[in-house]
C-alpha cells in the first residue's frame, strides 16, 4: 500500500476519528487536515490527531494521496466542486463520510474526472450527538457498519487500498449503492430524528400547561429522544440531501398513527394487542440486539440498590470475565432498585457472572 498523505478535511468528530483510526494502523502515514474553526484545528494539533492543519481548504490537497471529506453533505459536494479545480496528484483516491450517498456521488460523477481521480462514497456508520475533534475517538467505529457506495469513478483497487488504510477502524466494511443506502437510512436514521425531535417539543409544549411532564419523563422517554439533542445543522443537511424518502416514511408512518388511533377510538382491545406484539416482536428479530454488531452476547440483568459503589463492587467480582457492555436500565424513581444490565461474549462467562454474583451478594439476577 503506497498511500503516504492523507488529508482529511474537517476536523469534526467523524473526521478527527477517522484520523486516530488511520493513525493506529499506519503510524507512518502523514494526516494532514482541514478545519475552518480554529478551536477543533488547535485540537486536532495539540492531540497529535493530525500531523499539520490548515484553514485554508485548496493548501493541501495537491499533497494528498487520499482525500477524505468529512464536513456537512451540503459543503462536501461544494469541496468536490473545488477539487475538480485543483492539480490534483494523479489517482488520488477521494471519498466522503456523508450521511446520504447519491446527492454526493451525483456531485462526484458530474464534477470530478474520472480519467485522473477516483471516487467511492463512505458511510462510517457511527456517531455520536458530540461534535468537533474535543469528541474524537479511536473506537468510534468499532464493529459498526462502513458502507462503500462505488460511482463510476471507482476502479478495482479504490476500495481495497481504502480499506487498507481504514483497517485500524475495526468497522465491518460492506458495499452498498447509493440509492439502497439513502432509501434503508431514511427509515433506520432519518425518520427517527424526525420522530424523537417531535416528541420532544410536544412534551416541552405540554410541560408549559403541567410542569410535572419535565419531572416523571424517565428511561423511555429518555431512550425515545436521545437523538433530539443532535446537532441541527447536520440534520437539516442530511434531511435535505434525501428528501423524497424521509417524505414517503413521513407520509406512511402518518397512516400507521392513524390506524392505531383507530383501533383506540374503537376500543379494540385485541388488535391493540397485536399492535403491541408485533413491535415487540420485530424489534427482537432485529440486529439492533447485538448491540453495536457484536455478534452474540449474553446479558445478565442485577437489581442493584442506588447505593455508593454497587456497581464497582460487581464488576470488580467480574474481573477476567468477557464482559463487553455495562448499562444501567435506570429508572426515575428514588425507591426502586436501579436494574444493571451486564453483556458478555461467552455464555460460560455469563453463567459463572451469575454464580459469582449470586455467592457474594444478595442481589437479584437474572438471564435475559
Ligand atoms: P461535526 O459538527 O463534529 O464536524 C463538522 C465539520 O465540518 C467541522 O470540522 C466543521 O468545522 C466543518 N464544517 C461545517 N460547516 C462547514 C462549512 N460551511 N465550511 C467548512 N467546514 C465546515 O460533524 P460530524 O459529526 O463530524 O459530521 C461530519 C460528516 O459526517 C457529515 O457529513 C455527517 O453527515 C457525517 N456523519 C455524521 C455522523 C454523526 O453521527 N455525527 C455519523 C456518520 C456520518
Amino acid at each position: 500500500m503506497e498511500e503516504k498523505v492523507v488529508y482529511i478535511a474537517g476536523m469534526g468528530l467523524i473526521g478527527a476519528s477517522l484520523a486516530l483510526g488511520i493513525r493506529r494502523q499506519h503510524p507512518d502515514y502523514k494526516i494532514l487536515g482541514y478545519n475552518r474553526s480554529d478551536q477543533s484545528r488547535q485540537i486536532a494539533l495539540e492531540r497529535g490527531i493530525v500531523d499539520e492543519a490548515t484553514a485554508d481548504f485548496k493548501a493541501f490537497a495537491p499533497l494528498a494521496d487520499v482525500i477524505i471529506l468529512a464536513v456537512p453533505i451540503k459543503q462536501t459536494i461544494d469541496f468536490i466542486k473545488v477539487l475538480a479545480q485543483l492539480d490534483l496528484k494523479e489517482n488520488v483516491i477521494i471519498t466522503d463520510a456523508g450521511s446520504t450517498k447519491l446527492k454526493i456521488i451525483q456531485a462526484a460523477e458530474k464534477y470530478l474526472p474520472a480519467d485522473k481521480v477516483q471516487f467511492v462514497g463512505s458511510h462510517p456508520m457511527a456517531g455520536s450527538h458530540k461534535t468537533g475533534a474535543i469528541a474524537a475517538n479511536v473506537h468510534l467505529f468499532e464493529n459498526a457498519y462502513y458502507i462503500f457506495s462505488p460511482t463510476r469513478l471507482t476502479r478495482e483497487e479504490t476500495i481495497p487500498r481504502l480499506k487498507d488504510l481504514l483497517l485500524g477502524l475495526k468497522a465491518r466494511f460492506i458495499e452498498v449503492e447509493a440509492a439502497e443506502h439513502d432509501l434503508v437510512t431514511s427509515q433506520i436514521s432519518h425518520f427517527p430524528h424526525i420522530l424523537a425531535s417531535a416528541l420532544m417539543e410536544q412534551a416541552g409544549d405540554y410541560a408549559n400547561g403541567h410542569e410535572l411532564t419535565n419531572h416523571f419523563a424517565a428511561g423511555g422517554f429518555r431512550d425515545m429522544t436521545r437523538i433530539a439533542e443532535s446537532e441541527p445543522g447536520m440534520w437539516t443537511s442530511i434531511l435535505l440531501s434525501n428528501s423524497d424518502a424521509v417524505l414517503e416514511r413521513l407520509t406512511d408512518f402518518k397512516n400507521r398513527l392513524d390506524a392505531v388511533a383507530e383501533l383506540i377510538g374503537q376500543k379494540d382491545e385485541e388488535a391493540i394487542w397485536h399492535f403491541f406484539d408485533a413491535g415487540r416482536r420485530k424489534r427482537k428479530e432485529m440486529e439492533i440486539h447485538k448491540r453495536a454488531g457484536v455478534d452474540s452476547f449474553y446479558d445478565l440483568f442485577v437489581d442493584v440498590p442506588d447505593e455508593e459503589d454497587v456497581i464497582l463492587q460487581i464488576l470488580e467480582l467480574l474481573r477476567g470475565t468477557s464482559l463487553v457492555n455495562v448499562h444501567i436500565n435506570e429508572e426515575n424513581r428514588d425507591d426502586i432498585n436501579g436494574i444493571l444490565q451486564i453483556s458478555f461474549k461467552s455464555e460460560s462467562d455469563l453463567l459463572h457472572a451469575q454464580t459469582l454474583i449470586s455467592q457474594h451478594t444478595d442481589y437479584h439476577v437474572y438471564l435475559d
